[in-house]
């Protein structure tokens, strides 16, 4: 088939010179981009011995907290998981036992609260939207894992540990 242009591609391969056949000048530049960048201060940090400096507005993974009386402050409204913009939250509401005062504040309670940390954005909205300030993105940064299901964070990973007597 014909070429629709008139216009012919050259491609041509001019000889090398003779400095140029030798690589010296070609080495010698080479070592000194990489002895440029040797003495340079390195942009990486050496993780997990050496750990970076976050700033004060950080958000880190999630913490479900406790009143001054130890009891979930968490009342299961569901408002952190209608907020959430990626669904990474599921959480299943239960009505709390006599028995149980001790344990949760009012009447409901969540009895299962997850969080997908590889949906979660840290956004921080869920934050907001809580009504009783029980939940938190004050903790560390969310460790590397190998399966996908590892990533889900149910309770006890998320509530604070009880309080302990001093
Ligand atoms: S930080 Fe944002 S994305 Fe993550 S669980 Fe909360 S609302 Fe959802
Ligand atoms: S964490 Fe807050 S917003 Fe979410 S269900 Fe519990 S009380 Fe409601």
């Amino acid at each position: 088939m014909e070429s629709l242009s008139n216009k012919k591609k050259v491609l041509e391969q001019k000889p090398m010179t003779l400095t140029e056949r030798m690589y010296i000048p070609a080495i010698l530049k080479g070592m000194s981009t990489t002895m440029g960048h040797f003495f340079k201060k390195s942009s990486t940090i050496k993780y997990p011995e050496q750990e970076r400096v976050f700033s004060t507005n950080w958000r880190g993974m999630h913490s479900l907290k406790r009143d001054e009386h130890g009891r979930e402050r968490c009342t299961a409204c569901g408002l952190c998981a209608l907020s959430c913009p990626a669904e990474a939250i599921t959480m299943i509401a239960a009505e709390r036992k006599n028995d149980e005062k001790h344990l949760y504040r009012e009447e409901k309670y969540a009895s299962v609260y997850e969080i997908n940390m590889l949906r979660c954005i840290f956004c921080g909205l869920c934050e907001e939207a809580c009504p009783k300030e029980a939940i938190y993105l004050d903790g560390p940064i969310v460790p590397s894992d190998y399966l996908r299901k590892d990533f889900i964070y149910g309770k006890d990973k998320l509530v604070e540990p009880p309080l302990t007597d001093k």
